[in-house]
């Protein structure tokens, strides 16, 4: 297999760049556990105040971020509701059942993403010890590169509302969701009392999410992410790239967006591809199993990257380190494939 050279497989691929690195070397650092680090207690009010909450702990990975929010809302044997393909439900290892003892109730996406209401509503369970008790009622947002409407959320939270439950956001690419709404983070987080966000995702940093929101609620994380080992010591290096992130790589995100368009529109030229027009940075293209395997063949043999094979969808995914030659260059190769007559007709 050839080196990948165009890699478009996901926006966690990034290396932190020279300006990143010096900021993480500059850090300013002290024991975290101790809270004597600044550079983390920095990251954390500056992610608190921009979501309009209370308070915010820096965790290694948004699998451990949305698992302590998860946490923080439910004890044992209590249950949240989330979407059947959401991240937090499918793709942490039943981290919520095994380590909280929390048992999910997925609901069913629609077309767009989102999660009708009235199933939501249905499946908020009555105080009847036959019944796990409901707890949270889990969001993703953007989800599968979709960014869900302002007013669907507002709608989710205020069924929550009514039923005295707690709103935990996925937001791992919630500054994708806000450039694609030209909503500012603050609005996105409203309704939420706890929003996970990574950092390491197309902000671009090495590692790192943040868990914000409620006061009591992020108190209890602090405890549980001690338990799962997550503390860390002199996390400043680390946090001072999520700063940095904060700082250099969110108004960035619209030319993400941009190259993931101009991506999706030549990709579409190709009759035999059917291309989801993306909203963010990431583009879902449906084909024939043996059209889908032949082409990651050739895009592998030719330094494209790209996730997906037979039977699968391929994800396209634009980020930092991903610029406009990139995109021409990918497209070529996908021409190039069309032209050599290796395409199953
Ligand atoms: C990547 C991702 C996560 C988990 O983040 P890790 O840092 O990889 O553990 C959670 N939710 C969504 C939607 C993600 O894309």
């Amino acid at each position: 297999m050839n080196a990948i050279r165009h890699d478009f497989r996901s926006d966690t691929v990034t290396r932190p760049s020279p300006g990143m690195r010096a900021a993480m070397a500059e850090a300013e650092v002290g024991d975290d556990v101790f809270g004597d680090d600044p550079t983390v207690k920095l990251l954390e009010q500056r992610m608190a105040g921009l979501l309009g909450k209370d308070a915010a702990l820096f965790v290694p990975s948004g699998t451990m971020s949305n698992l302590l929010g998860l946490m923080s809302h439910c004890g044992r044997g209590d249950e949240y509701i989330a979407g059947q393909k959401a991240h937090l439900y499918v793709n942490e290892a039943g981290g919520a059942a095994v380590l909280g003892s929390i048992q999910p109730q997925p609901i069913a996406h629609q077309a767009d993403g989102t999660l009708a209401l009235a199933e939501i509503e249905a499946a908020i369970k009555p105080d009847d010890s036959h019944y796990a008790r409901t707890r949270v009622i889990a969001l993703e947002n953007t989800f599968g590169g979709r960014a869900l409407p302002l007013a669907y959320m507002h709608a989710v939270a205020d069924i929550a509302e009514r039923h005295g439950l707690g709103m935990h956001l996925d937001g791992a690419r919630a500054f994708n969701a806000c450039t694609a709404l030209d909503i500012d983070i603050g609005t996105l987080a409203a309704r939420f009392d706890t929003v996970s966000i990574c950092l390491s995702k197309g902000l671009g940093a090495p590692v790192g999410s943040v868990l914000v929101g409620r006061a009591d609620l992020i108190a209890s994380a602090r405890r549980t992410r001690k338990m799962l080992g997550g503390g860390l010591r002199q996390a400043g290096v680390l946090a001072a790239a999520g700063l940095y992130a904060l700082e250099h790589n969110v108004a960035r995100l619209a030319d993400d967006h941009r190259r993931a368009r101009q991506l999706a529109e030549g990709l579409a030229r190709h009759g035999a591809l059917s291309v989801s027009m993306p909203d963010t940075n990431i583009i879902w293209v449906d084909s024939a199993p043996e059209l889908a395997h032949g082409l990651s063949v050739y895009l592998a043999e030719h330094g494209v990257g790209v996730t997906g094979g037979y039977g699968q969808k391929q994800r396209w995914v634009t980020h930092l380190d991903i610029g406009d030659e990139d995109v021409t260059a990918a497209l070529a190769v996908v021409d190039g494939y069309f032209a050599s007559g290796r395409a199953p007709s």
